[in-house]
């Protein structure tokens, strides 16, 4: 009994030695545990939510990079991770066709956010575009958002949120600027986009590029052979010099347009990022993709 009280005490000290360098690991001086839990769909969108975020939030991701969310199926393990969180995040207009599917299981208490509803959208292949972080002014209007939903969530955090959405729509309005700049050095007449799915018309309102078609729709639906062959046509005569690939998508459809319109291939990114890791975020992903367009196109 002696022997076992006396030996009781240095290992309650190790215990609590343990748990000490265990919540160090966890929480590292000066920065707080985080008090929110949020789900993305996508990568993008996980970005935004740490920008805004930062120590306060944890943020899960549902598709990894280089996954394309149009053709997504969901797990068990993202229902999961959607229930155990605060807020859901996920673009709407159609863009997330799986979210439709679970959204009546997710439980009451997590609040859901449809970034893009409710902000004025362009008509592509006879439906609402649903890409409208491409364009980066409208990005901001996701990150506003994000801000706004994190504060009533978490109002002692309310101040920090504004303190990082302010200098992160800083960042954005330079990225803006930024591409602007490049694309200004491609001639008007040689701004013409042709892409494997049919994301950027936000992006090509914003900097003054022509959408001359998509090998996949907007919802990314593969294109008929005689699509395509219209599509090889079009690009024929309208001058097009690239075809922008996307790497969530599978190019062999691709390949016969670029053989018989004599294409360059170069790469673009929309609703993933590459799975290599070599891009990481928003404004990275936006500088290749100006850079890229401006290198094939100028
Ligand atoms: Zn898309």
């Amino acid at each position: 009994m002696h022997a076992r009280c006396h030996s009781a005490l240095p290992r309650l000290l190790l215990a609590l030695a343990l748990l000490g360098s265990y919540l160090a690991v966890q929480a590292p001086p000066g920065r707080a545990q985080p008090v929110l839990t949020v789900t993305t769909t996508i990568g993008l969108f996980a970005d935004f939510a740490r920008q805004v975020g930062g120590s306060r939030v944890e943020v899960l991701q549902l598709l990894g990079d280089g996954v394309d969310p149009h053709g997504y199926q969901m797990t068990p393990g993202d229902l999961v991770n959607i229930n155990r969180s605060q807020v859901l995040l996920y673009n709407g207009l159609g863009f997330e066709p799986f979210l439709s599917q679970v959204l009546q299981a997710v439980a009451p208490a997590v609040t859901r956010v449809a970034l893009a509803e409710g902000l004025p959208t362009l008509t592509v292949d006879s439906v609402p575009d649903p890409h409208l972080w491409l364009d980066p002014q409208l990005a901001q209007r996701y990150v506003e958002r994000i801000r706004d939903v994190l504060s009533a969530q978490d109002p002692e955090g309310a101040e920090e949120y504004r303190a990082n959405a302010e200098r992160y729509l800083a960042e954005l309005q330079a990225l803006d600027q930024e591409i602007a700049a490049l694309v200004a050095q491609i001639p008007p007449e040689q701004r013409k986009l042709l892409t494997t799915h049919n994301a950027f018309a936000y992006f090509a309102r914003r900097y003054g590029f022509e959408v001359i078609g998509a090998v996949l729709s907007a919802e990314a639906h593969e294109p008929s052979p005689s699509e395509l062959i219209a599509l090889i046509r079009q690009a024929r005569s309208a001058g097009v010099r690239a075809l922008f690939v996307e790497p969530q998508f599978d190019t062999r459809q691709a390949a016969q347009l670029v053989e018989q319109a004599n294409l360059r291939v170069v790469p673009l990114y929309s609703d993933a990022l590459p799975p290599d890791g070599s891009i990481q975020g928003y404004i990275a992903m936006m500088r290749a993709n100006a850079t890229n367009i401006v290198s094939a196109l100028r």
